[in-house]
Formats: C-alpha cells, sequence, structure tokens
C-alpha cells in the first residue's frame, strides 16, 4: 500500500493475553504453597529456573521436580525507575540476578534494601508471594 492509498491514524491498543503453563503447573503450584521447585533434565541432569519441560541443554523432554533452595547471593542488580507499561502502578523498583546455593541463576525483584544499601556478594533469601490478583510470584529479600 502506497502512501496515496491511505491515511494515517494512531490509536494505542491494550494487549491481554494468557502465558500458557501446562507443562511446568506443578512450579506455579508449589510456589502458591510457598515452595520453589525447578525443573532439572533426567538425561543430561541440567537443572533450569525458570523450570524448562523441553532440556536447553540435550532437548530432552524428561525432567524431575527438584528443590530450587532460597539461599543466593546477589551477581547484580539495576533500579528500574522508568516502569515498563505492564507495572505502570508500580512504585520504582529494583531487579537483581542472584545465584542459588545449589542452583542456577535468578532474576527477580529484590525488597528489602535501597539500591544505596545493595552490594553485589550480599547474601539474598528466595521467597514465594501471591499477587493482591492471586498470581504466585518470587523475590529477593535481603537477609
Ligand atoms: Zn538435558
Amino acid at each position: 500500500m502506497s502512501n496515496e492509498d491511505s491515511l494515517p491514524s494512531r490509536r494505542t491498543l491494550s494487549l491481554r493475553f494468557n502465558i500458557a503453563i501446562s507443562k511446568t503447573k506443578e512450579f506455579w503450584a508449589a510456589l502458591r504453597e510457598g515452595k520453589l521447585i525447578t525443573t532439572k533434565c533426567t538425561s543430561c541432569g541440567k537443572v533450569t529456573f525458570p523450570p524448562q519441560a523441553d532440556c536447553p541443554n540435550c532437548m530432552s523432554s524428561g525432567h524431575e521436580w527438584i528443590d530450587l533452595g532460597t539461599d543466593a547471593v546477589l551477581v547484580t542488580f539495576t533500579n528500574v525507575q522508568i516502569t515498563p507499561t505492564s507495572f505502570v502502578n508500580h512504585d520504582p523498583y529494583i531487579v537483581g540476578i542472584g545465584r542459588l546455593a545449589d542452583g542456577p541463576n535468578v532474576l527477580a525483584w529484590v525488597e528489602g534494601a535501597t539500591v544505596e544499601q545493595l552490594r553485589p556478594g550480599d547474601r539474598l533469601r528466595l521467597e514465594a508471594r501471591v499477587s493482591p490478583e492471586g498470581n504466585p510470584y518470587y523475590v529477593f529479600v535481603k537477609n
């Protein structure tokens, strides 16, 4: 379509969608009960987080559920001042990557400390929560 064949228009579209979780529903059910679990490939032993039913390392679909553990060490973090559209009703927040004691790195919001109080190497605890809308989620809390 050439410019002569159209009139410009602009509007904001709102997008609402459901995220498919059928292969990882055990994770969400456990999280709702305050437990953190993840997948471990039964072929190659790779532990993934977020949980993945299909192994990104060897493509096997065989997996078992293991305890993720809650103790972590802060690797890096950032302070989000300009919030994305999905979090427009939230105050600025801190997002960090924590390395779990016996698992992979986890990306999550960090609570219980200001940016000035955080340093790489700080000890964190991964906690399960349920949002006011009823959705389970997880955050890091500084010990
Ligand atoms: Zn594997």
